[in-house]
């Protein structure tokens, strides 16, 4: 299951942890009473943000693929909810090959899941953390041939890295590992669009020992820094469509953007 002999790393469950309040919001049940506590205390929006960015995902996610893009490296992978990303991709194109990467051990123990692949295609999961990003290349290599365009996906993971853990050199170096023609697909809570409840929402994760670092605009752009935002550019996650209109007439607190590496 993942390329790294070690012993399975165990679930703590005395406290919140990103991974698993994500799944309680968005209706998962691989959640715990202490991260059912942080969601329960959090604006009624968040389920929404949650619920707005996975669309987000099955769209870019599909888009992609229709333009020919057949291998994805998707870290901050989350809990498995159907649809996972190989399942939109591989719908499209059956031969995709994926690897996914996350650092929380719930989302190893569920990995099964992101791991039924169509036999065309292939599917991995590495145990990792996005600042180790040198490894998860060196990992993701074993799938994925990074002579060819990949998709990174960093959807809702950045906000857990601060500036002080280098977000934006991460981010960098992660690009700068992908050939000319691959494309960098992030979504990102913002700051600024609705600072009360990102206030809100921010102090409450605090309290329950996870620190996100939500982003006004410019420093979510940044993230994109010398890459090609493909249309509609950097919108809210319910304002991303490839083609034409907006797909959702919701507000959202959330940036997202798809762009590619020249
Ligand atoms: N990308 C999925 C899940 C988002 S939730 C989606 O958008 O639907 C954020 C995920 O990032 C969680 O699964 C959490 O475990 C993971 N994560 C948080 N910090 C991480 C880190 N430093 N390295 C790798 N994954 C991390």
């Amino acid at each position: 299951m993942t390329t790294d002999a070690q012993p399975p790393p165990s679930i703590d469950t005395s406290r919140a942890h990103p991974a698993r309040v994500y799944d309680w919001l968005l209706g998962g049940k691989d959640n715990y009473p202490v991260d059912e506590a942080v969601g329960e205390r959090l604006p009624p929006e968040a389920r929404d943000g949650a619920r707005q960015n996975r669309q987000f995902m099955h769209r870019a996610a599909a888009w992609l693929a229709a333009q020919g893009i057949d291998q994805f490296l998707d870290i901050g992978t989350g809990i498995p909810t159907e649809p996972n990303l190989h399942q939109i991709v591989q719908n499209v194109v059956p031969s995709a090959r994926v690897v996914y990467a996350d650092n929380d051990p719930i989302v190893l123990r569920h990995a099964e899941a992101l791991l039924v692949s169509r036999p065309q295609g292939a599917t991995e999961y590495i145990q990792a953390d996005v600042r180790e990003a040198d490894s998860i290349v060196r990992r993701a290599r074993h799938v994925l041939d990074f002579e060819r365009p990949v998709a990174l996906s960093l959807i809702a993971l950045m906000h857990f890295i601060t500036d002080e853990q280098d977000a934006h050199g991460i981010v960098r170096g992660l690009v700068e590992t992908l050939p000319s023609g691959s494309y960098l697909i992030l979504s990102h809570a913002s700051s600024d669009l609705f600072p009360e409840l990102s206030d809100a929402v921010v102090a409450e994760y605090a309290k329950g020992g996870i620190k996100l670092a939500f982003r006004p605009r410019p420093e979510v752009e940044r993230f994109f820094d010398g890459l090609d935002l493909v249309p509609p550019g950097l919108v809210t996650a319910t304002d991303w469509s490839a083609a034409g209109p907006a797909p959702v007439s919701e507000e959202s607190g959330i940036y997202a953007g798809v762009a590619r590496i020249r």
